[in-house]
Order: structure tokens, then sequence, then C-alpha cells
């Protein structure tokens, strides 16, 4: 028998209302000693006073009760309302703990949700990571995942999975020449486009941040990237100066951009330089644009282009070409209050979608408004429309089902069935992972162990 688990569901601090949880056959009965009531009814509201074991009252609260297996855990759960605080959510939990509960430990109410069936391991996941992320898109990605988008995708993958097997274990006791080879044509082209969907997903999940998208400032000294950071945040966060080499250190701050939230990462400027400290600001720079995925490159439009910017140029169109899923690229003209200077043809190396912005970062609102609709912009083509692998462990079990149907692919062009059967069964047991693991215990500890308490 499942022991009856007890934690306060709601973030300490003071606040409304506290929630004290609790799961587990006992439930129902330390709810009736605490309230003196004889029994709840299932899914009932009920005002009730709560009394500690000498009698004493404790507070006055809702108390929910869920029965099995109608509940989030798939056991009798009871909710008590109380007043918030610091110290009545406390007594409650008390009182449950002497009365035969024990502490949950982290995760451990969904926990007891998976394994009684009422969640697969991705609707887990997609809750752990809902609680914690900061960027509203990404929440509402998970959110699907949780209504059971990703559950249905897996079961689309198996079916086909299954049919290719269906249709070649039929193969199997015909002799090589009577195989008619449209079949092993359309199973071959079915496979190959489920891998490439796969892959999709795959590379757009691992590029895909969960705590929101990271911006970096990258542009020679000089040029005004302090000042635009001012500009978006609206507020004088950086020291700017006409002296080249002010800021030596990186400089975050986050905004929120639509439904958005944005990592703002001032670097110093990229140049070469002698100075020790100088040259570690730079090495920082270029790991913020290791990180970034949105890339704000800065010039002077008051100066013509000299081979520092065209330097800059060349490593962020490296940068770009190196990654999968190349980042968002905005080129901004900065001091065009200045009588202008700069022959932009050169930004055209630049891989960005977007025409480059001209603005003047001494005026601050202007800029921020600018500034915010160039990058909602980008931001928006990219919101979550597939499904999203938001757990290391899905996307690993992604990438095998992927290995799987290769290897299953070559052995079906040479005929080789039962190897194809094979490799087909083992990419059956990879994509089935993502929602019910075989050796569950490990991914399990791992997953539920990032949950808050009273989750
Ligand atoms: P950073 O080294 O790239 O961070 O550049 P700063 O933000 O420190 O700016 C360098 C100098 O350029 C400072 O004196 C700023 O006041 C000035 N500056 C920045 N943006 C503009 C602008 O749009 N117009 C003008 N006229 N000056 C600017």
């Amino acid at each position: 028998m499942q022991d009856t688990i007890v934690a306060i569901a709601t973030p300490s601090g003071v606040g409304g209302i506290c929630i004290v949880r609790l799961s587990g056959k006992q439930a129902a009965q330390i709810a009736s000693t605490i309230t003196k009531k004889p029994a709840f009814t299932p899914r009932y509201a009920t005002l009730s006073l709560l009394y500690d074991t000498q009698g004493a009252l404790l507070d006055e609260a809702i108390v929910l009760y869920f029965q099995a297996p109608k509940s989030y855990t798939g056991e009798d759960v009871i909710e008590f309302q109380c007043h918030g605080g610091e110290i009545i959510g406390r007594r409650v939990l008390n009182e449950c703990l002497l009365l035969g509960a024990r502490i949950a430990r982290a995760g451990e109410f969904t926990k007891r949700a998976y394994l009684n069936g009422r969640l697969d391991l991705a609707q887990a996941n997609a809750i752990a990571q809902m609680i914690t992320t900061r960027d509203a898109s990404f929440q509402s990605a998970l959110l699907k995942q949780l209504k059971g988008d990703l559950g249905a995708f897996v079961e689309q993958v198996r079916a086909s999975l299954i049919s290719a097997l269906a249709h070649t274990e039929v193969m199997i006791d015909y002799s090589e020449e009577d195989i008619p080879s449209d079949i092993i044509t359309r199973i071959h082209s079915m496979l190959e486009s489920l891998a490439t969907r796969l892959n999709n997903i795959y590379t757009f999940s691992k590029a895909r941040p969960s705590q929101g998208h990271s911006l970096c400032l990258i542009g020679k000294p000089n040029v005004g990237k302090s000042s635009l950071l001012n500009a978006l945040l609206l507020y004088d966060r950086a020291i700017t100066s006409p002296i080249a080499g002010t800021t030596r250190d990186r400089i975050e701050e986050d905004l929120l951009i639509g439904s958005h939230r944005v990592r703002l990462i001032d670097t110093a400027g990229i140049h070469a330089s002698d100075d020790s400290l100088e040259s570690k600001g730079i090495e920082k720079s270029l790991q913020a644009l290791k990180e970034a995925s949105i890339i704000l490159v800065v010039f002077d439009g008051s100066s013509p282009l000299d081979p520092q910017d065209e330097a800059i140029i060349a490593l962020v169109q490296e940068e770009s070409a190196s990654r999968q899923s190349p980042p968002t690229i905005l080129p901004i003209i900065n001091k065009c209050d200045l009588p202008a200077m700069l022959d932009t043809a050169a930004l055209h190396k630049l891989d960005s979608s977007s025409a480059a912005i001209a603005i003047n970062a001494l005026n601050k609102p202007e800029t921020a408004s600018t500034l915010y609709s160039a990058i909602a912009q980008a931001l928006a083509q990219e919101s979550y429309q597939d499904i999203i692998l938001s757990a290391p462990y899905q996307q690993e079990a992604i990438a095998q089902t992927q290995a799987h149907i290769h290897k299953a692919c070559a052995k079906l062009e040479s005929l080789e069935l039962e190897l194809f059967a094979y490799h087909i069964k083992d990419a059956l047991e990879s994509i089935g992972f993502i929602t019910h693991p075989y050796n569950s215990e490990e991914v399990l500890d791992s997953m539920f162990g990032q949950f808050c308490l009273g989750k």
C-alpha cells in the first residue's frame, strides 16, 4: 500500500491562500480528524474549521476532496485551502504529519499520477517544465504537450512503424523474386519521410531555448551598443562613453517582448586589444555570440565601414553557418542623427532576413519601440508550431528512433527482411520510450527530482 503524502503546494511567502495537499489512502481520514467532520462529498468545496490534535483552532479553510481514482494522483486527494502566510500552512502540514502522513518528495504527486496511469511521461515532463519556464511561448507549447499532442504524435509514428513491419513480415516467407518491388519502394519512402520528420522535430527542439531567448549586442567599440542596451531597457543600465573599451564585462538583463522572455547581453566591443582585461571581455563577447539566438550587429552610421566592422561581419557569418538552426540576425545602423557615412552594401553579407534598421540610440523611446517590433516580428516567425521535445531523454529517444529507421532502410534495400524487422522493432521501442519508458526508474527519478515540492 502506498503511504499518504503531504506537502504545501503553494510557494512560500506571504499570499492570499496557502494550499496543503494530501494524497493516499489515509487522506480522507486525516481530513476528517482535522476538521472533526465525518466525511466530505467528492468535488465539493466545504468551508470548515481546522483543529490540531489538542483541539485548538488552526484556521478556517476550504476543504476539497477528490476521491480515487478521479484525482490528480489517481489516489484519494485532499486539499486544504488555508489562509496564506508562513505559519498557518505549516501548522496544518504538521498536523497531517502527526496523523500519519509523510512529507512528499519533489514531484511525488506527479510521479504517483504517472504510476497510476493518469498522465504519460511526456505530460508529466510538460508539467515539470511549465512550472519553471520563463517564456510564455514555450509554456504554450508545453501546454499542448500536456493536452496530449506529443503522445498522439508518438502513436502516429508507432502506427507507421507497425504498418511497415506488418507489410514486410508477410513477405518474409516469399522468395526474393516474388516480392513485389513497388511495396518495398513504398515502405522505403514512407520510412525515409518519417525519419526526415523526426529529424526536423529533433533539430527544432534542440535549438529552442526553454528559458527564453538570448539576444546579444555585437559590434566594434563605440558604435553605441551600451546606449542601445539602455534604450531597450528604457533606463541607464550600462555606462556609455566616447572612450573605446568602456564595457569590459558582460551585462545581462531580462526583457519581455510580446510573449517571449528575452535575455539581453551587452558585451565588450570586439577588436584586437593588448589590454588583458579588455581581452577577457572580448572573449566573453565571443561566448555570448555563441549562445545567442538573436544577434544585433551594431554599426556606426556616421563613419565609414572599416576592417573592424568587416571582421565582425565575418565573425557573425561564420557563427551563423556553424549552426544547424541559424540565429536571427538583425543589422543595426546607429547614430542616424549624424551625417550618414556608412556604405551599407557590405551589410548584405550578413545572412539576415531583415533589412538594416536605422536608429538613434540616444533617443530611447523611439529606439525601444523600433527594436521591440523588429525583435517581436523575428520571434513570431519561430513560434512553436510543431511538436516540441522539451526533455533531453525525449530528444535522445527520437534520435535513436531515427538511427534505427535508417538501419532498417538499409536492410530493406538489400532485402534482408528479418534484419529489417529487427531494426523496426528497435525503433518502436525507442519511440515508445517518450511516453512509456521501460527502464523507467532511472528516468523517473531524474525527471521527478526536478519538480518543486507539492507537485
Ligand atoms: P559601445 O562602446 O558600443 O557600447 O558604445 P556606447 O554606447 O558607449 O557609445 C559610444 C559613444 O557614442 C557615446 O559617447 C554615446 O553617447 C555615443 N552614441 C551612442 N549612440 C549614439 C547615437 O545614436 N547618436 C549619437 N550622436 N551618439 C551616440
